[in-house]
């Protein structure tokens, strides 16, 4: 199948998915076939297995792809700089999000009158978050198999731009081993075409339990929280990026939107940044037109402390809580959200729902309830889908910036229509 075919493919699938899932759950999940059989083991096989093929890729894809990355830079000054050209728009668009995020639900007030008691909200626990100094140490690996079999994204970064480092500087015996990474490379990227072929089953699956089970009367009494999390998201999405990519380097925005749709179904369906990077790197190479060396480090990182749409959610959600506690916050509080979140979105993990938990630090920086999680926990599936699809958006629009500033961007690859 050609690749625009399968990307059509599989946002159609996305839409029969949620058509389905949506007229089932109206209508038939008090049948005992339909709930059990069909949605809770069916699509939920599907599914799993769907997302367990993707994460399947990660470790593997992230480690092969970084070396070799890291290997064709062959100066270790480039590194640093492409690190900290990642680190400065990483963190400087999810101050630009958040604020965002504050400024709308100041303006539309969700949570002002919200009456909690007659929502049925959940126990939200809050669990520890780690310390910065235990961040920090926790980035380098004391055992790098352990870091790859537990998945850890930053450990792994470390190990591989180190090994990659370590290849350029062993001469000739670098050269055999980097000519090896660069055969694995093209094999772990056909391993992503086949798991791809099977995504427009995994994804309608996925999305087609996610609507059985949720049901949008969760949505009612949240509308107000949820459409200020929404509108800012499209806004961050559609208007943000463009304008940075446009300005920043020049590129058409419309093009790289077209063709960041495919990488934002799959984020949509699994709600993981984490799953969604193979995806996203081979789309940021073959699509976009980005040079390993750049997609195979950028994205990666960004997947792991890039989270735009989480610090979105999390900045409407504070202002929400505060209203429903009828807590004022001072401008300084602001600022310590827009600090706290930004922080907080680094350590997120790529997973579906740990934005939530983060949350509990956020909040606590201002002296809010972390009770007042409860509330919104029942609509947050949804709306961890799409902060998702706006934070992988986010590592591929750095990502795109970054190759052309680095002129690592075949403009003739990116301008390519499809
Ligand atoms: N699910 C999000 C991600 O993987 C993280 C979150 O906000 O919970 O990017």
């Amino acid at each position: 199948m050609k690749k625009d075919n399968l990307t059509t493919t599989i946002l159609l699938a996305m839409l029969f998915g949620a058509i389905l899932g949506g007229v089932l759950n109206v209508f038939f999940m008090d049948i005992y076939f339909v709930k059990e059989i069909l949605v809770n083991n069916a699509f939920d096989v599907v599914g799993q297995i769907f997302i367990n093929l993707l994460k399947m890729l990660v470790v593997p894809l992230v480690f092969i792809s970084l070396v070799c990355g890291t290997a064709a830079l062959g100066d270790i000054s480039k590194l640093g700089r492409l690190g900290g050209k990642a680190l400065v728009f990483y963190l400087g668009t999810t101050a630009l999000a958040i604020t965002l995020a504050l400024g709308l639900a100041l303006l539309i007030a969700p949570g002002e009158g919200f009456n909690k008691e007659a929502t049925v909200s959940q126990e939200f626990v809050a669990k520890e978050a780690p310390s910065i100094a235990e961040t920090i140490i926790a980035l380098v690996p004391n055992n790098p198999i352990e870091a790859m079999a537990q998945g850890q994204m930053l450990p792994l970064i470390v190990f591989s731009l180190l090994f990659g480092i370590a290849i350029v500087m062993a001469g000739e015996a670098g050269k055999r081993i980097e000519q090896q990474f660069n055969d694995y490379n093209e094999i772990m990227m056909q391993l992503v075409v086949i798991v791809m072929k099977l995504a427009p089953a995994g994804v309608f699956c996925l999305i087609a339990k996610t609507f059985a089970l949720q049901g949008f009367d969760v949505i009612k009494p949240l509308l107000g929280y949820f459409s200020v999390v929404a509108l800012a998201l499209i806004i961050h999405g559609v208007v943000s990026y463009p304008f940075l990519l446009k300005t920043l380097s020049g590129l058409n925005p419309w093009t790289f939107l077209k063709k960041m749709r495919g990488v934002q179904t799959f984020a949509f369906s699994t709600a993981s940044s984490n799953a969604t990077i193979p995806v996203n790197i081979e789309n940021a190479e073959k699509r976009l037109g980005v040079d390993n060396s750049v997609a195979s480090f950028t994205i990666p990182l960004g997947a792991t402390i890039n989270m735009d749409g989480t610090a979105i959610m999390q900045g409407v959600a504070t202002v929400f809580i505060a209203n429903v506690y009828m807590v004022d916050l001072t401008t300084g509080d602001y600022l310590v959200v827009i600090l706290t979140a930004t922080l907080a979105s680094v350590g997120t993990a790529g997973v579906p729902g740990v934005g939530l938990i983060m949350l509990a630090m956020v909040l606590n920086q201002v002296g809010l309830p972390v009770e007042g999680i409860g509330l919104i926990i029942g609509v947050d599936r949804l709306l961890d889908m799409m902060r998702t699809a706006v934070n992988v958006t986010g590592d591929a629009a750095a990502t795109v910036i970054i190759a052309k500033s680095e002129g690592a961007l075949d403009r003739e690859i990116y301008e390519k229509s499809e």
